[in-house]
């Protein structure tokens, strides 16, 4: 087979939603592992729906993921131009839709809203259960199969706005594979007549898709289950276009459900339940609204890759954590799942802690100093949060949990657990502690090893039990319960901070 080239073909519509950042992933996943070509098309001519900004947020929020494209508005490439406003202002559009019409594949329609809108209620009222335009109301509509050929030239040079509309057979099977749902047909007579060609002179998305994909050369048309429907009018196409030897194979994903099961995943139910469902922060450019995105939430680009994957797709055995080296190894589409997934946030959750455990210290820096940035306290060395970090990673959840779930590296405890301190800190832990910031304080040695082994002295030669000093100390450094090793803690703040702590807990706590 001739080399695999597939594309990601969003509308910049507004921003790009976890399902069609789950659609990039597919078609990334399947162009790596088989060597071939991932372009990046934008579909942009619906300018009633264009939104600013969405074209650059689409490609900010794929690079944070590491989603890279071969070909595309911003790689350039020899397939382009790589938005359909400028492939329109070209013509490419056009030249096909005059094609279909002089064939009598497709005809022009000068009907206006008013107009359609009596016909529908027309329809309703004698009952029909479908009102659209189609092999059984065409007939009775302003176009040119109904005008003379004099009459519709006169339309069109008096420049009466109209439309291109596809002419479907009045009652046909169309059937075609999906690798998805193996066969599938559709008969024309549930299928309308589809402007290809609007007013504004732009095709609408059934005829630029088309076109493009097969100009393009793509073999393989990952995307979303809503297109589906779509696809009869698309197989029409590519037979009366003469293009049905190459059309591409057909791969329709699975809907992403609602955590509970219920509805296309929302962001109504994101909002509802506390979570994003965009891969980044977005700037309604109309309204200013602000809606966080994962990133923001403090989720891993490679931990939502991991989580996305599986999403919809199986490697077939139990291996669950891949990277995408091995991602790209692992995938193939005849793993993909035919049913509808919950979004699963437990899942997502679980993913990032294994991702935040396993990176370098180092390489959280960037993420986690923001964090102590945001909570109003001064940034310590890149060294001290280095071994923040490590002692934090194993604990946490999202990026924000660190600064969080342990404010004590950055700070002394303000006030101390009120249930921790009634319970162990007792009558003798304020003079324990003085003793012990003594031991502390003549340690040549400021490491955790080397305050165990004072506290272990420390507890042998008072004859008290482990337990009755650790406690006061954990408490006097951090002022709550929980959280990592007490020595090293004290080890990265340091002793002088260390011994501060210790007098005012004292001093507090009596
Ligand atoms: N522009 C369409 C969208 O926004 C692309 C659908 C397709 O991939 O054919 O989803």
């Amino acid at each position: 087979m001739s080399q695999v080239v597939v594309r990601f073909a969003p509308s910049p519509t507004g921003p790009l939603h976890i399902g069609g950042v789950r659609t990039a992933l597919y078609n990334y996943l399947f162009a790596r592992n088989q060597g071939g070509k991932l372009i990046l098309r934008i579909e942009d001519t619906d300018q009633t729906r264009y939104v600013a900004g969405a074209e650059e947020y689409i490609q900010k929020a794929l690079a944070w993921l590491g989603i890279e494209f071969d070909e595309g508005v911003a790689e350039g490439g020899d397939r382009g131009p790589y938005r359909q406003s400028e492939r329109g202002a070209q013509g490419i559009y056009q030249q096909y839709a005059d094609q279909l019409l002089q064939q009598g594949d497709a005809y022009y329609a000068f009907d206006t809203s008013d107009e359609l809108d009596a016909m529908r209620e027309a329809l309703k009222a004698e009952g029909s259960s479908v009102q659209q335009y189609n092999a059984l109301t065409r007939g009775r509509m302003k176009n040119s199969l109904t005008l003379s050929p004099e009459e519709v030239q006169e339309r069109l040079n008096s420049g009466e706005p109209y439309v291109v509309r596809m002419k479907m057979a009045e009652d046909e099977d169309i059937t075609f594979k999906d690798v998805v749902r193996d066969e599938v047909t559709f008969n024309t007579a549930q299928l309308d007549d589809k402007v290809l060609l609007k007013g504004d002179g732009l095709p609408t998305y059934h005829l630029a898709n088309v076109v493009d994909d097969h100009l393009m050369g793509i073999t393989h048309v990952i995307r979303g289950e809503e297109w589906l429907s779509s696809t009869p009018l698309h197989v029409a196409l590519y037979r009366a276009l003469g293009w049905i030897d190459t059309m591409p194979t057909f791969v329709h994903l699975p809907l992403i459900l609602n955590p509970n099961g219920k509805g296309k995943m929302s962001k109504r139910q994101g909002d509802k339940l506390g979570f994003s469902v965009f891969p980044t922060l977005w700037t309604d450019p109309e309204t200013g609204n602000v809606s966080q995105g994962f990133r923001e939430d403090g989720y891993l680009p490679e931990a939502m890759l991991n989580f996305l994957a599986l999403l919809g797709w199986s490697p077939g055995d139990d291996e669950e954590v891949m990277d995408k080296a091995r991602l790209i190894e692992r995938f193939s589409l005849e793993r993909l799942g035919n049913s509808a997934t919950n979004f699963n946030i437990d899942k997502l959750n679980w993913f990032n802690q294994t991702y935040i455990k396993e990176q370098e210290p180092v390489a959280l820096l960037p993420l986690v100093k923001p964090e102590v940035e945001k909570a109003g306290f001064e940034l310590p060395s890149d060294e001290f949060l280095g071994e923040f970090i490590r002692l934090m990673q194993e604990r946490v959840t999202v990026i924000g949990d660190f600064v969080k779930d342990a404010p004590y590296f950055f700070q002394a405890p303000d006030s101390y657990d009120e249930k921790m301190a009634k319970k162990r800190w007792k009558a003798d832990s304020g003079p324990l502690m003085t003793e012990l910031k003594a031991a502390f304080a003549g340690l040549s040695d400021w490491t955790a090893a080397a305050l165990e082994q004072a506290t272990d002295d420390f507890v042998t030669a008072k004859e008290v039990g482990k337990g009755k000093v650790m406690a006061p100390l954990r408490l006097a450094l951090t002022g709550v319960a929980g959280g990592p090793g007490v020595y090293d803690i004290a080890a990265v703040i340091g002793r002088e901070e260390t011994l501060k702590r210790l007098e005012a807990a004292v001093a507090a706590l009596g």
